[in-house]
């Protein structure tokens, strides 16, 4: 359940690089007013401001609320757009480094 903190944050798709822009602006505010912790981003708001991010399109960035503990993700490929979404969990990058790029079943299960 989000709480009155947090339940300004619209749900909702990225259409635009200046969609995803006021987005970021917003959560960074959000941030520095002391509602939203960052937990995760692999791009900071600041890199991807300056255009400091290797050419890289996929940018993903994460925030809890303080008082609720929402998660909030906000997945962005800006070749075709993204999305701000409700998350189960914090993102954890070694779970995915962990994984092989083979299928799964060729895991050794002994
Ligand atoms: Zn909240």
């Amino acid at each position: 359940m989000r709480c009155s903190y947090c339940e300004i944050i619209p749900l909702t798709e990225i259409k635009s690089p200046m969609d995803y822009l006021a987005a970021l602006e917003a959560f960074d505010r959000m941030e520095s007013r002391g509602i939203l912790e960052k937990v995760y981003e692999n791009y900071s708001f600041r890199e991807i401001l300056t255009g400091m991010t290797g050419g890289k399109t996929k940018f993903f960035h994460q925030y809890r609320c303080r008082t609720c503990s929402t998660v909030y993700g906000m997945f962005v490929n800006t070749t075709i757009g993204g999305e701000i979404r409700i998350n189960e969990k914090i993102f954890d990058p070694s779970e995915y480094e962990k994984k092989p790029e083979a299928p799964a079943e060729k895991e050794d299960k002994s």
